[in-house]
């Protein structure tokens, strides 16, 4: 086979978190587009299964929908047995779940630090290790991770010091377990996108007027868009990123580099 069927996930079990809309939603799609059988899990039950209707739908794909707060272990792990129960194995996940919480350092209730730590970086942790024990267990598997540019550096002009803590730590917790299960077959990469056009950003009254001063930001002038994430996670979560882990993969337009 050549290396494009090889990228392909035909009969593989994967998850992804906060699936019901946004970048979780268009991974969960671009998945089951190559072939996988996808478990879509969101905090919004009712979301997630119009995602696993549309997917099953436009894919084949034996969907399933799973509703699941990230931030609750219990939730966690009856969710990773339910997607193990249904599929008999897990090859692949995408820890991706999320929110952004704006305010001024000196102004940020210990509710609000605790609640994007507690989302953001706790679920990962909560979901990853989760993953990992029946993925050790199997000797093999992919664990991709949502960090963010925002983990790299301090967004202007949104005072946000919670939200990049939290994906800081997402990036060095997926390296710190890259590392311990490097040799045990197990895979932990994350990906870093830049601003991203979804609800997280576009539903939101308060960001709406920063499109403009991050576009002009922007090395491309523009927002991305969740699309032009998909290809980076079907390569993760498949065969032909064996040597691929412990890496922060930045998308983000060159944000950054500047
Ligand atoms: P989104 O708001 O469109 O989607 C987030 C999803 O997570 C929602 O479906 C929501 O219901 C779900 N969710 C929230 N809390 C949850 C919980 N406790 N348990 C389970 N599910 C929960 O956001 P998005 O833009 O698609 O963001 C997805 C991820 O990408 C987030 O981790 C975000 O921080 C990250 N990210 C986004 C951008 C961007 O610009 N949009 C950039 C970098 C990183």
């Amino acid at each position: 086979m050549g290396i494009i069927e090889n990228m392909r996930l035909d009969g593989k079990a994967i998850y992804v978190t906060g699936a019901a809309s946004g970048i979780g939603k268009c991974a969960a799609m671009a998945f089951a587009e190559a072939g996988a059988d996808v478990a879509i899990v969101d905090i919004n039950l009712e979301g997630a299964q119009k995602v696993a209707d549309e997917i099953a739908e436009k894919t084949g794909s034996k969907t399933i929908a799973i509703e699941c707060d990230v931030t609750k272990q219990d939730q966690v792990e009856a969710m990773v047995a339910k997607v193990v129960d249904t599929y008999g194995k897990l090859d692949a996940c995408y820890n991706n779940a999320g929110i952004a919480v704006n305010a001024p350092a000196e102004e940020m209730t210990l509710a609000q630090w605790q609640k994007v730590i507690d989302i953001n970086l706790t679920g990962v942790f909560l979901c990853a290790t989760a993953a990992g024990r029946v993925m050790l267990k199997q000797g093999y598997g992919s664990i991709i991770n949502t960090a963010s540019m925002s983990g790299h550096i301090v967004n202007v002009p949104q005072p946000q010091c919670g939200y990049n803590a939290s994906k800081a730590g997402v990036s060095l917790l997926t390296k710190s377990l890259a590392v311990e299960w490097a040799k045990k077959g197990v895979r932990v990469n994350c990906i870093s996108p830049g601003y991203i056009g979804t609800d997280l950003i576009m539903s939101r009254d308060d960001l709406k007027p920063l499109i403009g001063q991050w576009n002009a930001m922007a090395p491309m002038g523009r927002l991305g868009k969740p699309e032009e994430l998909q290809s980076i996670l079907v390569y993760l979560a498949g065969d032909t990123s064996t040597f691929t882990t412990g890496s922060d993969i930045i998308v983000d337009g060159a944000f950054t580099c500047f």
